[in-house]
């Protein structure tokens, strides 16, 4: 089956899941959504209820941002067939069906996912992030005034970032921003506004008459065509025009949703708007990063926080703030797709501040019983490449009042080796000031203790993969015990990460690890059960 679509050059995303362990529903999920892939195939011809369970675990994903999700079923029995449409199958396809019959039901279901996915985040789009031009298509229109929206869509910039480098892109963005504004008030003089809604796609409204339309989407269309500056380099984008007038009593999503509707029509007909083929292909990726555009203001996103247990004592000692996505449809989301629609929308950066912001300010209000637990944070590459993180870093900690001394900064080696010089200084600072540094899942990277002693680490954290082989695999034992050792010399504790069993706990104390993170104690607690968590402990121990 994967070699027809291999042959047919889809970009389909497949599981075949078979006996053993269920797919964790959490990793298919992201899985999916990292492949950027719109289509879901589900091979549930094996015996077993394993390949219901992968389905029911996308459904929601699938549900939420329009993808499709083609199962080959094990059977045609009314009660699979049912089971599989509940757990959100859009089509289906019998066991017996042979390459011809697949490549036609993929067709149908890429072309279902087509649409859905573009509609979808049209919808999301009209209602929030273009909020400013929504107002003021409202103030306008109160005030008896006829306007015209307007939805660029200029070809994929990720092109540009592709070929010239970001920075050639970052630039050329700001100078499409510009031209936006720009033409914007060429067109309509000072009653109008613009927005950019995401990617590639702006969003402009101006008072003028229906009358005007044909004339002002001319006009935008020369001024746009012109080549664009990014540094010195002079680029032509590709420009789609969808335009709608207000009707008298319209409301303003009803205008911006015809004007989506019009870029469609231009992207997808060979009208002349069209100078171009399809945008981008939309993929529930961009969906779910259109929508984390408002997860932040609308407080979608929280924190819980895991427990870090000391080996010897049995005592939590601290705790790792995670992100989660309450996502309205989706529920909650993990950490990986959350990030995933982060750098896909551009807010890996907010997004990271936002959470820094939430988890310190949380944890200065912790009660006195909790008041000896440290903190760890996440941090990424890009926050380090960041100007001035470090301070940007400390005032944030200073502001909110959480102890500098109980907090750790946790980076992987990735971050680490991206962006090794600015790292060393920045961590140099972080410590100066008194934040304890980890560094996060060590052992499957690079892996090399070379680099470290050049950086101020307190803590390694033990990658889970390498702490679930470790009872198992007398490889992976001693590699462990090496990196113990080694970690010891040079004056670093290890904390190891995805302990789930005690004979794992138990092995670690005697290969020297100090403190452990994992299932074994506790998954990630919202802070009412982390709270009781500890107190419990207290009274145990009084
Ligand atoms: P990480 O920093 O290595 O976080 C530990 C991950 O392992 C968490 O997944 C946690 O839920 C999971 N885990 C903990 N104990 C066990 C266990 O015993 N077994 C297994 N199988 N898994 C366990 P989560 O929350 O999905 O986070 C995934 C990654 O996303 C994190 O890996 C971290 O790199 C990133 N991340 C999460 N929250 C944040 C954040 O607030 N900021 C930043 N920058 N990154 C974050
Ligand atoms: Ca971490
Ligand atoms: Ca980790």
């Amino acid at each position: 089956m994967d070699e027809a679509i291999i042959r047919a050059g889809w970009a389909i995303w497949s599981v075949a899941p078979r006996d053993g362990e269920p797919p964790a529903g959490d990793a298919l999920v992201g899985a999916f959504l990292a492949s950027e892939a719109r289509v879901a195939l589900i091979d549930a011809r094996a015996p077993g209820d394993l390949g219901l369970r992968a389905a029911q675990a996308l459904g929601a994903v699938i549900a939420a941002t329009g993808a499709a999700m083609l199962v080959a079923v094990p059977d045609t029995l009314p009660d699979t067939l049912d089971a599989f449409v509940a757990a959100g199958a859009t089509h289906v396809l019998t066991p017996d069906a042979d390459d011809a019959m697949l490549h036609a039901s993929l067709k149908l279901a890429e072309r279902h996912a087509r649409r859905t996915l573009d509609v979808r985040r049209r919808r999301t789009h009209a209602d929030g992030e273009v909020g400013e031009v929504h107002r003021w298509i409202a103030d306008a229109m109160d005030h008896g005034q006829s306007c015209l929206a307007i939805i660029v869509a200029l070809s994929r910039l990720d092109l540009i970032n592709a070929a010239h480098g970001r920075p050639a892109g970052n630039m050329l963005l700001r100078s499409v921003e510009t031209r936006m504004q720009a033409a914007a008030a060429e067109v309509f003089g000072d009653g109008a506004v613009v927005a950019r809604s995401g990617g590639a796609e702006f969003v402009m409204a101006g008072v003028a008459g229906p009358d005007r339309a044909r004339a002002i989407a001319d006009t935008l269309e020369t001024l746009l065509a012109l080549p664009f500056q990014a540094g010195s380099v002079p680029i032509r984008l590709g420009v789609r025009l969808g335009l709608a007038a207000s009707q008298p009593s319209e409301d303003p999503a009803s205008v911006l949703a015809r004007a989506g509707e019009a870029l469609s029509q231009a992207q997808a007909g060979d009208g002349t708007m069209l100078r171009f083929a399809h945008p981008g292909d939309v993929t529930p990726l961009d969906v779910l990063a259109a929508d984390l555009h408002h997860a932040i203001e609308r407080g979608e996103i929280d924190i819980v926080f895991q427990p870090q247990v000391e080996i010897r004592s049995g005592r939590i000692t601290g705790v790792e703030a995670l992100a989660r996505w309450r996502h309205p449809t989706l529920g909650p989301l993990g950490a990986d797709p959350l990030f995933a629609a982060a750098e896909r929308a551009d807010l890996g950066l907010a997004l990271s501040d936002h959470i820094q912001q939430i988890a310190l300010q949380r944890a200065a209000r912790w009660p006195l019983a909790m008041s000896h637990l440290r903190l760890s944070i996440n941090i990424t590459a890009a926050d380090v490449a960041r100007a001035g993180f470090a301070r940007l870093f400390l005032e944030r900690v200073a502001s909110s009042g959480f102890p500098i001394d109980r907090l750790t900064a946790e980076i992987t080696e990735t971050g680490l080796i991206r962006e090794l010089d600015r790292a060393a200084v920045v961590l140099d600072s972080l410590r100066q000031a008194g934040v304890r540094i980890a560094i996060d899942d060590f052992g499957t990277g690079y892996s090399s203790l070379a680099y470290l002693t050049s950086l101020p680490i307190d803590y390694l954290k033990l990658d889970r993969a390498l702490v679930s082989e470790v009872d198992a695999s007398r490889r992976d034992r001693v590699v462990v015990r090496g990196i113990i050792r080694i970690a010891a010399h040079l004056g670093m504790s290890i904390v190891a990460e995805g302990v789930e069993t005690h004979d794992q706990a138990v092995l670690l104390g005697r290969l020297g690890c100090e403190i452990y993170q994992g299932f074994l104690r506790a998954a990630p607690l919202d802070e009412a059960a982390l709270r009781a968590m500890i107190e419990e402990e207290l009274e145990c121990a009084a």
